[in-house]
């Protein structure tokens, strides 16, 4: 039966580029000699390193801890010894360096004791979300949120559909594809323990209509196993189907009101390679040490699929794969629409890093940016309805409070306004920067609010001390005198006694 589905505003119908990189199977990439692993490798907060520079380590061991509420583990991904414990330059935007563990291997990748569990219905929710935090995991689809916080709806939510996200709708990217066609039964795996975490009666798992195999493969897996209501829903190949809240309209065709999330409307998504990492947690006690990473694009050689080991260079891998970039030299981390620019040796894969893309087809030639026109084929691509010409405006004046008012933080940065600009207005970098700019501003405000709290609480505390030290010392006083007058007293008494014993 074909699903009637709803849709989006806006969006682009691209080129897909998927080709490329999916005439052969994932390949294993070779262990490298160092492996780089920065403690921030998820939203929130870095984890904590529990080894020392010495230690020797085993594939899998954890050597960070989960710090705070929303944090995860991280383990080593081959035996070997810790090397140093120090920042290094991480793949980021803004090219800065980070706090990482690096691990010199031995060659043997030797596992750490682990096991999977026979029966995960034997555990509680609460166990289980555990191990999948304790396992490392969050979200592959590039975002690297805690996953196991997305399975804790809480007591006043009740979660009714899990959508297993498989659309990936960016150009040239196909690592999701290429895991939905080898290992579908480990994805459903996967499944079926969230389905027990999330208490859920409704599963889909939403596949773009460019990926048969995939939907093929992940069809005859459930045909199989029989997983009670769940079922692929193919949706069309429109860019960006596969960020979260247009996922939801397509398949719902209810909209995730600003300021608010899935889960007020009784949803949760998560990827389908997250979905695998947490089959292989609970199922075989393995902790999230690689992922599929798409390197592609035309100046690669032999464009593919990789399991990539985290901390791995992404130099090794560009050059396991033949390509002209040479080291240092920039590259697009992700897709052309949504990924950025990086340039820099010894740059790490790390849990996010879904995609390395070295050169793109019918890119277009570097130009100047012209002035805005006023054409609108901005607002009609935005999949938000934005209006990014205004936003533009405000970000360009440094206007932040307009962009709020313009909702700039609804903005997904899918590109897609950039992509049809006839001006070739860099639009979405200046909504990034905009952000940066707020947030940053935010930050400050905090600080600058604690601040004032702190000289506050320090003003009164003071206040407090002074009253307390002036009421000891009138007390002292007071008794000073009280002690005096008392002695007094018993002279002058004493002194009458003594008149009195003489006149007698
Ligand atoms: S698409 Fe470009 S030129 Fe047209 S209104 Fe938007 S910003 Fe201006
Ligand atoms: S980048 Fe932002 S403003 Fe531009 S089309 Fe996407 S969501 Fe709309």
């Amino acid at each position: 039966m074909t699903e009637k589905l709803s849709s989006f505003p806006g969006g682009l119908v691209l080129d897909g580029q998927k080709r490329r990189s999916t005439q052969t199977p994932i390949r294993q990439m070779p262990l490298s000699k160092k492996l780089i692993l920065p403690l921030q490798q998820h939203i929130g907060e870095a984890s904590v390193p529990i080894v020392e520079v010495g230690d020797k380590v085993l594939k899998g061991q954890k050597i960070a801890r989960a710090e705070g509420h929303v944090s995860v583990c991280l383990h080593a991904p081959s035996s070997g010894v810790i090397h140093a414990i120090n920042e290094q330059p991480i793949p980021h935007p803004s090219g800065l360096s980070a706090l990482c563990i690096s691990i010199e291997t031995d060659g043997e990748d030797r596992w750490i004791d682990h096991q999977g569990i026979n029966d995960f219905t034997q555990l509680s929710e609460h166990e289980l979300r555990q191990r999948i935090r304790i396992a490392g995991i969050v979200g592959l689809g590039g975002a690297g949120f805690p996953s196991f916080i997305k399975l804790n709806p809480g007591v006043q939510h009740h979660i009714d559909t899990l959508i297993l996200n498989g659309v990936e709708c960016e150009p040239y990217i196909t690592c999701d594809d290429m895991l939905m066609r080898e290992h579908a039964n480990g994805i459903l795996d996967g499944i079926e323990i969230m389905q027990y975490a999330l208490q859920v009666k409704n599963t889909i798992i939403a596949i773009e209509d460019n990926k048969s195999e995939a939907i093929s493969a992940i069809e005859q897996a459930l045909t199989q196993r029989k997983l009670p209501n769940t079922r692929v829903v193919v949706v069309p190949t429109r860019y960006p189907a596969g960020s979260e809240k247009q996922l939801i309209q397509v398949l719902t065709g209810k909209q995730v009101p600003t300021g608010k999330l899935p889960i007020d409307l009784s949803i949760v998504c998560h990827n389908v390679g997250t979905s695998y990492a947490i089959g292989r947690a609970i199922n075989h006690g393995e902790p999230l040490i690689s992922r599929i990473v798409t390197v592609t694009g035309t100046d690669v050689k032999h464009a593919g699929n990789f399991e990539v080991l985290f901390g791995t260079p992404m130099d090794e891998l560009l050059a396991f794969c033949d390509t002209k970039h040479q080291p240092g030299e920039p590259f697009i981390l992700g897709g052309p629409m949504m990924g950025y620019n990086l340039s820099g040796v010894n740059l790490p894969v790390t849990k996010t890093a879904n995609c390395i893309l070295v050169g793109v087809d019918n890119a277009a030639p570097q130009s100047k940016p012209m002035p805005c026109i006023r054409c609108g084929e901005c607002a009609t691509a935005c999949p938000v309805s934005l209006l990014p010409q205004q936003l533009y405006w405000h970000a360009r004046a440094k206007d932040l409070e307009k962009t709020q008012e313009y909702n700039l933080f609804d903005c997904i940065e899918c590109g897609c306004c950039s992509y049809v600009c006839p001006s070739k207005i860099p639009l979405v970098h200046y909504f990034r920067f905009a952000k940066t700019e707020t947030m940053n501003q935010q930050q400050e405000t905090l600080k600058a609010d604690h601040a004032r709290i702190r000289h506050d609480n320090r003003q009164d505390r003071q206040e407090l001390e002074k009253k307390e030290k002036q009421e000891r010392q009138r007390q002292r006083k007071a008794a000073l005198a009280a002690t005096k007058a008392a002695k007094e007293k018993e002279a002058a008494e004493q002194s009458d006694e003594v008149d009195n014993v003489e006149n007698k």
